[in-house]
C-alpha cells in the first residue's frame, strides 16, 4: 500500500502545479487583451483615440491639467498588407548626412524614407492638414505663389485647410484648390514693424488652434508665406513636434548660432548650449504640441516686452529656446526651408520649399 499512497500524492502534487501555472499564464495582463481583439480593433482602437469627439474632450487646450504633459498616438503605425516596396537595409544608405538626432529623432533626407508606404500609412489614418500663412501689409503680393505650388507640393492628395492671416482679404487670390483642400482667410490687423507681424504670429496660431481648430485638424504646419514649394513635401515630416533646421547655419559651430545671447531675455540661449539652428518659417507637429509651443513663445515674448527687452530675432529667438529645452521629434533638414538666394549645397538633393528673394525695404512697412 505504502508505494501506491506516494504515487497518488504526487500526481495531485503535479496536479496542483500544472494548475497554478496554468492559473499563472491565463492572468498575465496583456495576454488576453492582444489576443482577444482582432485586427479590426486594433485598428478601431487607433481611430477612436483620433476621432474629433473624444479628442476635444481629451486635449482642449483650455481645461488641460497639465498643459506640459502631452500624451499622443502618433507611433502607432498600421501598413496595408500586400504593399510592394524595395527592401528596407540598416547597413546601406546615404552616410553623406546625419539622419537621427542625439535625443534619436529623425532628420529628414531626400532618400531617407519611403514617400509610397508612409502615404499608404497615412491615408488609412484620414489624417487631415491645417497650414497657417500670414499676410499683412504687402506681404499679400507672395500669396499666389505660395498657394499655387502649395496645390502642386504640399501633402498632395490629402486633406488640407490652409488659413490665410491677412489685413487685407480682398487682396487674396483665387486659386484653384483640388477635392478636399480649402482655404480659410481670417482677418487680422496690420502693424508699423514688422517684428511685431512677425511675432505676433505665435499668438495667432494659439488662438487658432484653441477656436476648436481640434475639429478640423491633426497636424499643423506654420510656415512664412515669402516661400514657394519646388518639390514634395508630405507625411515624411509629421511628427509631435517638428523642427526645421535653417539652411544658413547648418554646417556652423553653435557659437555663430544668432541665438538670443542676453541673459534677461526668455529666449536666452548659454555660450556652449543649444542644438541646431532652427527656422521661425517652418515648423509644425500635432495640435497639442504646436499649441504648447506657440502659447510658451507669445507669453516669454509679452514678458520680456513688459520688461523692455525684444529677443534678437523676436520669435524665432524663442522658437530656439523652446526647441532647446522641448527636443522635436522629428527634424527637417534644411530641404524644408532653402532660400533662393543660396546656391545648393551637395547633400540637399532636392530643394522642396525656399524662401524667394525679395526686396525688404519695398515691401516691409519699416527698416
Ligand atoms: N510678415 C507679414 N508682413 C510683414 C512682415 C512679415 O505678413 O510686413 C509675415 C510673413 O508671413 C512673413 C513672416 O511674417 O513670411 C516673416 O517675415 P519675413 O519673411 O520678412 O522674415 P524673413 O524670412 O525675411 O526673416
Ligand atoms: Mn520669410
Amino acid at each position: 500500500m505504502q508505494p501506491i499512497n506516494s504515487k497518488i500524492v504526487t500526481v495531485i502534487l503535479v496536479l496542483i502545479l500544472l494548475m497554478v501555472l496554468l492559473y499563472c499564464y491565463i492572468n498575465q495582463p496583456y495576454r488576453f487583451s492582444i489576443i482577444s481583439a482582432p485586427l479590426s480593433e486594433l485598428n478601431e482602437i487607433t481611430k477612436t483615440n483620433r476621432s474629433p469627439s473624444s479628442e476635444q474632450k481629451a486635449i482642449t487646450p483650455n481645461n488641460r491639467s497639465d498643459p506640459t504633459h502631452i500624451v499622443t498616438h502618433e507611433f502607432h503605425l498600421v501598413a496595408p498588407d500586400h504593399l510592394q516596396y524595395q527592401q528596407p537595409s540598416i547597413v546601406f544608405g546615404r552616410t553623406d548626412v546625419v539622419m537621427v538626432t542625439p535625443w534619436l529623432a529623425p532628420v529628414v533626407w531626400e532618400g531617407t524614407f519611403n514617400p509610397n508606404l508612409l502615404d499608404s500609412i497615412y491615408k488609412l489614418k484620414n489624417i487631415r492638414i491645417a497650414a497657417t500663412v500670414f499676410a499683412v501689409g504687402k506681404y499679400t503680393i507672395f500669396l499666389k505663389n505660395f498657394l499655387e505650388t502649395a496645390e502642386q507640393h504640399f501633402f498632395v492628395g490629402f486633406q488640407v485647410h490652409v488659413y490665410v492671416f491677412t489685413d487685407r482679404p480682398l487682396d487674396v487670390p483665387q486659386v484653384k484648390m483640388s477635392a478636399g483642400r480649402q482655404l480659410t482667410v481670417r482677418s487680422v490687423p496690420n502693424s508699423q514693424r514688422w517684428q511685431e507681424i512677425s511675432a505676433r504670429r505665435m499668438e495667432l496660431i494659439q488662438k487658432l488652434i484653441e477656436d476648436n481648430l481640434h475639429s478640423y485638424a491633426d497636424y499643423i504646419f506654420c510656415l512664412d508665406v515669402d516661400s514657394q514649394f519646388h518639390g514634395r513635401w508630405g507625411t515624411e515630416s509629421l511628427g509631435g513636434l517638428v523642427g526645421v533646421i535653417h539652411p544658413g547655419y547648418y554646417r556652423d559651430d553653435r557659437s555663430r548660432f544668432p541665438y538670443e545671447r542676453r541673459p534677461e531675455s526668455r529666449a536666452y540661449v548659454a555660450p556652449g548650449e543649444g542644438d541646431f539652428y532652427y527656422c521661425g518659417g517652418a515648423f509644425g507637429g500635432t495640435l497639442e504640441e504646436v499649441h504648447l509651443l506657440t502659447k510658451t513663445c507669445h507669453t516669454n515674448f509679452i514678458d520680456d516686452a513688459k520688461e523692455g527687452i525684444e529677443a534678437a530675432w523676436q520669435e524665432e529667438s524663442h522658437l530656439n529656446r523652446y526647441m532647446w529645452i522641448n527636443k522635436p521629434s522629428k527634424v527637417l533638414s534644411p530641404e524644408y526651408l532653402w532660400q533662393d538666394f543660396k546656391p545648393r549645397n551637395p547633400e540637399v538633393h532636392l530643394v522642396r520649399f525656399s524662401g524667394v528673394i525679395k526686396n525688404y525695404a519695398a515691401i516691409r512697412p519699416n527698416v
